[in-house]
């Protein structure tokens, strides 16, 4: 399968501390791609150089075969490379609705529009995403009033309003009871399946990442540690000495 994201020796320093050192990954097109590791160990800086928030030191990234190392942030999300954050980022004192319909307005260029045919367009947009995120009984409900779960799915929604290839999703189950959790897993295999939106998640909840996952790439020490599928990093003794102290592994 054709990789849809490749990273080649990528490196990022900050001072002395290398939190990022020579990483090379390939996320196939079509694939649920999981990102684990311990604590610190650099998941959310590479994260940030493969979604431009920060530049690599060393390295290069290519999406669908064109280098993006140097291109900005809005010019990956037009070729159709998105991301979450960790801590959600929407207007909080706005509706689920609201908040929607200001990211598709943001995302589509609809200036030239006649303001009837845009607001039914908006309307309709944020309906099929309401829909999709499984948020319809929220819809009027302010974000900043709803559970950390539902929070997350609406941020997930803004991200969609972008119409990604590839989203990057910072440990979209963070803070989750397991009822949220398992209903972010639906949505997120859902989008993949009816939508083909290939998934690079950063993920600290193994039973997430063996409900979801075809790939997983282990980052420790700013390094790959391993490479596999899920069954095949489960076995890894390196992978399991590197999360000595940790309860990760128990899911
Ligand atoms: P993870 O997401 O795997 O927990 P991070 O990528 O957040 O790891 O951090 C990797 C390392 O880089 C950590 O040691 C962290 O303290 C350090 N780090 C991250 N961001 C910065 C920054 N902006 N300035 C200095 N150090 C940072
Ligand atoms: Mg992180």
């Amino acid at each position: 399968m054709r990789p849809i994201l490749r990273a080649e020796g990528l490196s990022k320093a900050f001072g002395r501390l290398l939190a990022v050192s020579g990483v090379n990954l390939e996320v196939a097109a079509g694939s649920i791609h999981a990102i684990i590791g311990p604590n610190g160990a650099g998941k959310s800086t590479l994260f940030d150089l493969l979604s431009g928030a920060k530049r690599p030191d060393k390295g290069r990234v290519y999406f669908l075969d064109k280098e993006i190392t140097h291109i900005a942030v809005e010019e990956r999300i037009r070729l159709g490379l998105s991301r979450t954050f960790q801590v959600p980022q929407v207007f909080t004192n706005l509706t689920v609705r609201e908040n929607l319909i200001i990211a598709l307005e943001a995302a589509h260029s609809l200036s030239s529009y006649p303001w009837p045919r845009k607001t039914r367009f908006l309307e309709e947009e944020a309906s099929a995403l309401l829909e999709r995120l499984g948020l319809e009984e929220q819809a009027s409900r302010l974000v900043g009033e709803l559970a950390h779960g539902d929070q997350r799915l609406v941020e997930i929604g803004l991200a969609l309003c972008l119409r990604p290839k590839l989203l990057l999703l910072d440990e979209p189950t963070a803070g989750m009871s397991d009822a949220e959790t398992w209903r972010t897993v639906q949505t997120l295999k859902s989008l993949h399946r009816e939508e083909g939106l290939t998934l690079l998640f950063i993920e600290h909840d193994m039973a997430v990442v063996f409900g979801i996952a075809d790939r997983v790439t282990v980052l420790h020490l700013g390094e790959v540690l391993a490479e596999g599928t899920p069954d095949e990093i489960a076995k890894d003794e390196k992978v399991q000495a590197a999360y000595l102290g940790e309860e990760v592994m128990a899911g």
